[in-house]
Parts: C-alpha cells; sequence; structure tokens
C-alpha cells in the first residue's frame, strides 16, 4: 500500500539529524559503528546535523533552504522526527516541503517508525543494532513512498502533525512514566507496563469517530451525511451522537461546549451544519475538510462511543508503536486511515497483560478480548473529563483537554527501500 513513488538521485544530498542524546546516548556511536561506512559506499553524501536541544531540529527545518537537499534523515527515536515534520508544515512553503523525502534511523528507545518500515519491507521482525542496519539497508536503496499524516486540534494549542500515534490513558501514561528508564532503551516500555498495571485505573471521556468505509472517501463522507455507514460492532449499538450533554464533573472545564477552539482550527459560521471547504484557511498546512471546531456539535455520521469509561484509547496510523510492539498489524503507511482501539474500563490486570503480551507479536486481535475494540476510522474527537492527565501524540506530550484529529492521506514522503 505504501505506494512507491520515486528513487533517490545519485550521489544523492542528505542531511543526517542526530540526536545525541536519544535513547542509551549512543546515536553518535551507532552511527560511526554502522551508518557512516554503508551511505558512503552507496554514494549517499550526507551532513551530519547533531542537535543541540527541543527543537533545534524543527527549527532548522522550518529555515532550511531545502532544494540543497535531497533527503532530511532522522537518526534518533520518533520524538526528532515528529519535530521535523511539524517544522516542514510550519514552513509558508509547506505543500513543497513536506513532499521533501524523510527517513529514519532507529538511534533513540521509541523507535517505532523504524520498527514499521522494516516490518513494511517484509523481514522478519529484528530489534536494536540489527534494526538499525536493517534501516540503514532501506535507506540506501532510496525508494520512496507516501506516508500518512495527521493533524490535531487541541483546545488552545497550535494545530499540530502526527506521523504515528495518539495515545490517552494507560499506554500515554507509560510512555511518559517510562522516560526516566530512558538507559534501557527499548525495554523501557516493558518495564513502564509492568509498574503501570500495578496502579491501573480508569479513564472517563467521550470518544466519537468518523467511520472509514470503502463507499466514501474524505469528501464524499462529508457531503453525504445520512449514508455514514458504520463497520464496527459498537457503531450498530450506538445512539444517534449526543451533542449537549452537560459534563459529569462539574470541577471540570474541559467539555467541547465551553472549549475554546484553536486559533489555528478551521471556522465555520455556527449556522452552518455541516463542515466547509470554504471554511478560512489555516495559516500553514492542508485544510482540514472533516472536522468543525471543538466548541460545536459532531457532523452527524460521527459515531459516538456507547462508553465512557476507558483504561486506554490508542489511535496509530502505522504499524508498531515501539521496536516490539505490533499495535496494528494491517496498518499500512499509506492507507489514509485511522487505526482507533480503545479498551473499555473492567478489563483485568492479567488480561491487560496478556493482551500486551500478544501484541508483540500482532496477535492481541485474535486474542478475542471483549475489552477490546478496534475500528478505522478518518477523524476522530476525545473530550477527557478529568481535568489533569496525559495525552501523547508521536510519544511526546500535548496540552491536556479535548482534541480532535483527522489524516491526510500521502501527505509525506518516506524513503521505505
Ligand atoms: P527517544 O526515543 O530516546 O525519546 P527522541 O527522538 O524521541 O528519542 O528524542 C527525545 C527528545 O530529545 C526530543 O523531544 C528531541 O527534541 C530532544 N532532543 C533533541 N536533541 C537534543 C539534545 N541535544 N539534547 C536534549 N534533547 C534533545
Ligand atoms: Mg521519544
Amino acid at each position: 500500500d505504501g505506494v512507491l513513488l520515486s528513487e533517490l538521485p545519485r550521489p544523492c544530498r542528505m542531511m543526517l539529524l542526530v540526536n545525541p542524546q536519544s535513547g542509551k546516548g549512543q546515536a553518535l556511536i551507532l552511527y560511526n559503528n554502522h551508518i557512516q561506512r554503508m551511505l558512503n559506499e552507496a554514494g549517499v553524501i550526507h551532513t551530519l546535523v547533531i542537535t543541540e536541544r527541543q527543537n533545534h531540529a524543527r527549527e532548522m527545518v522550518k529555515e532550511a533552504d531545502l532544494s540543497q537537499w535531497d533527503a532530511l534523515v532522522i537518526m534518533s527515536g520518533d520524538g526528532l522526527l515528529y519535530e521535523v515534520i511539524n517544522g516542514l508544515l510550519e514552513r509558508s512553503d509547506w505543500e513543497e516541503a513536506i513532499r521533501t523525502p524523510l527517513g529514519i534511523l532507529p538511534g533513540g528507545s521509541g523507535n517505532a517508525l523504524a520498527a514499521s518500515v522494516h516490518h513494511y519491507s517484509g523481514a522478519s521482525p529484528v530489534s536494536s543494532e540489527e534494526l538499525l542496519v536493517s534501516c540503514g539497508f532501506l535507506l540506501c536503496k532510496g525508494l520512496v513512498s507516501r506516508m500518512d499524516l495527521v493533524s490535531i486540534h487541541l483546545s488552545s494549542s497550535p494545530r499540530l502533525f502526527s506521523f504515528l500515534s495518539l495515545a490517552w490513558g494507560f499506554v500515554a501514561d507509560v510512555d511518559i512514566e517510562s522516560e526516566k528508564y530512558r538507559h534501557v532503551g527499548a525495554a523501557r516500555f516493558t518495564v513502564g507496563t509492568l509498574v503501570r498495571l500495578a496502579s491501573l485505573r480508569v479513564y472517563k471521556g467521550k470518544l466519537a469517530y468518523l467511520p472509514a468505509t470503502k463507499q466514501h472517501n474524505n469528501q464524499e463522507g462529508l457531503r453525504n451525511n445520512t449514508t455514514g455507514h458504520c463497520n464496527n460492532q459498537a457503531s450498530s449499538l450506538t445512539p444517534a451522537p449526543v451533542l449537549c450533554r452537560p459534563s459529569r464533573d462539574s470541577s471540570c472545564n474541559n467539555t467541547f461546549h465551553n472549549s475554546c477552539h484553536s486559533n489555528n482550527s478551521l471556522k465555520v459560521r455556527r449556522s452552518e451544519s455541516t463542515p466547509s471547504r470554504s471554511a478560512t484557511k489555516a495559516p500553514a498546512g492542508p485544510p482540514d475538510s472533516l472536522l468543525v471546531p471543538l466548541d460545536q456539535p459532531l457532523p452527524a455520521n460521527w459515531v459516538v462511543v456507547p462508553e465512557e469509561d476507558f483504561v486506554l484509547m490508542l489511535a496509530m496510523y502505522q504499524s508498531h508503536l515501539a521496536e516490539d510492539l505490533l499495535a496494528a498489524p494491517d496498518a499500512a503507511l499509506n492507507d489514509g486511515v485511522i487505526h482507533l482501539f480503545y479498551v473499555r474500563a473492567g478489563i483485568s490486570r492479567t488480561a491487560l497483560l496478556r493482551l500486551f503480551l500478544a501484541m508483540e507479536k500482532g496477535a492481541h486481535l485474535a486474542t478475542n478480548c471483549q475489552h477490546l475494540v478496534h475500528t478505522k476510522v478518518r477523524a476522530l474527537r476525545l473530550e477527557p473529563y478529568s481535568p489533569k492527565g496525559i495525552i501523547t501524540v508521536d510519544g511526546e506530550v500535548v496540552e491536556y483537554g479535548p482534541l480532535q484529529a483527522e489524516v491526510h492521506g500521502g501527505l509525506s514522503r518516506l524513503i521505505t527501500g
């Protein structure tokens, strides 16, 4: 599905951004030991750029003369690529800039995209330095594919773009709490999962989504409001979207009704009942044609999840959540779909642990766990009820509160070999 687009030119001019602090702090050593010679032999002229601090890469790609580069390659965890993608989409020439081929070499502790690229190549699972060598070879082959991105609106921060995941609840908490186990590398997620299991809790909120169906693409889904099909078990039981329900917790100010939507979000006149393409254009990046502002009722063809008690919500657009977590086995680089998973409250610790163990081989969906729901969507909205908590985008913490997201199929380019 990662429709092959082109091949990198030879010789190829690559900017290689290395975060020396990523993972166990050995990215530069890994570069010297495994990557430098490989790239030279493949005729890849690369300029090493060592990042000095958070947002350094983001600022650099925002200002860079992109005509100098055939590719921007990240050697770090997923966090550095997240910066680069957002930097590219903040440019006034974003439409051109986001077509720059990107590459990923696993140098961090969260190397989910690298693991996904390796998985898409059809090779059997590997980890650590073997994964690095595999990704090095794929990079040298230089074949470029399209990659989906997801735009995410938070209540008051500017819109941001995501290439991997959006998490709330158990997974988000583990991701952030496990930062302190960074020195153990990719095993930090296993350690974090075990620690979090001991203090397993319920997360309350409202989740809604626009189902992805074969019948409609991004635009048709909007025009054809009454025929929005639902292809999951939950949706057939779902009542019409609850549009104006007061918050359960009076101390909570995170409801959709009173949330103040992002300055960057598309403004749709209040009298309009469906989203409109004529909405004011956001400063950079493509418009979100499926979303209405966060403080407005959901479009009629959206599905509201009946449960409001969750253990986790995880939206994935690539196969791997971590090197050894095949969370979305049927996800492809460019399928134009968000793979939405949620786990309902009531699951036992043992059952949840079993799910994560099965996820190493992508077998969690086959365990027939009654608490796990998987559905494919094009857009989603989440309204957490608790005033505090953690939400992560591509493994990075973002503003906590109501949010919504929409997939943009094939918006970026990735070197997949
Ligand atoms: P890891 O998987 O180990 O977390 P990431 O690529 O996710 O690796 O990087 C973690 C964070 O480190 C990112 O938010 C990035 O902005 C930041 N960063 C980049 N360069 C540096 C640096 N020189 N020192 C500290 N942090 C940095
Ligand atoms: Mg990270």
